[in-house]
């Protein structure tokens, strides 16, 4: 992907600090003059990449929320290894509830943590049989009280399962390119939630962190962001590259 007009690298413009890339300067207090078009955004990403969507395999709200529960501190590419083989296995909560924690270990092992993962994917079982005879609860407030789910987990499962959006799944992606793009000015996730919660309607809070995503892996890459490709780079406050006078 290109951008519309010529670009010429900004003199001087190599980024310092901690990332070694644009994201230094907003972390060190670059201070943003103005607030990019939030709509023009999201409409350049969805344009760029229509197919955005969860990048975990699953079938239904059970299998998002084990993957999601995966997903820490690991790549979907390795969930969706592992998880075929779980979901074989312990295809409802109700087998889940019941299974051996060595069994699991054994399975998820490759995905980091699986102690911990283990004790939550059992736990969130055992609870999602006994409170919710077995369903997936709808709500944010019900997810929250099962074990190993958070807020952020809760928002995967609710946007991406059951089509609502109770706010904007926020992850290391969407931490980084909120930022980069002045989109917020925080780094505490729910934070940087709030005010993307208050840029963007509703229907809209799904799809966002989609696209982040998206263009995180793709184009702005954490300490190598293809600027000069981007799609964004003239709404950029952090743009490494900058559009000739008069090519927009
Ligand atoms: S111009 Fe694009 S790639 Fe460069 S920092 Fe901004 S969003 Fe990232």
């Amino acid at each position: 992907m290109k951008t519309g007009g010529k670009a010429v690298r900004r003199k001087g413009g190599k980024a310092v600090g901690n990332e070694g890339g644009p994201a230094a300067k907003v972390s060190r207090g670059h201070r943003l003059t103005a607030r990019p078009s939030a709509s023009e955004i999201i409409s350049l990403l969805k344009s760029t990449y229509p197919d955005a969507r969860c990048a975990l395999v699953h079938r239904n709200a059970y299998e998002l929320l084990c993957a999601t529960i995966l997903s820490a501190q690991c790549t979907d590419a390795r969930v969706n290894m592992v998880t075929p083989a779980l979901f074989a296995r312990y295809p409802t909560p109700f087998e889940l509830a019941r299974a051996e924690p060595a069994d699991v270990e054994e399975i998820i092992r490759s995905a980091g943590f699986f102690r911990n993962k283990t004790k939550s994917l059992i736990g969130m079982a055992q609870a999602v049989v006994a409170d919710h005879g077995g369903e997936i609860p709808r709500t944010m407030e019900e997810l929250r009280t099962l074990p190993g789910v958070g807020r952020k987990t809760a928002n995967v499962v609710l946007s991406n399962a059951y089509d609502t959006n109770e706010g904007v799944t926020v992850d290391t992606h969407v931490t980084r390119l909120s930022g980069l793009l002045g989109l917020s000015r925080g780094t505490d996730p729910v934070k940087i939630e709030e005010e993307l919660m208050q840029l963007y309607p509703r229907e809209d809070w799904g799809i966002l962190s989609h696209l982040l995503i998206f263009h995180g892996r793709q184009i702005c890459i954490a300490r190598r962001p293809r600027c000069g490709d981007c799609v964004l780079a003239r709404l950029c406050p952090s743009s490494l590259v900058r559009p000739l006078p008069g090519t927009i």
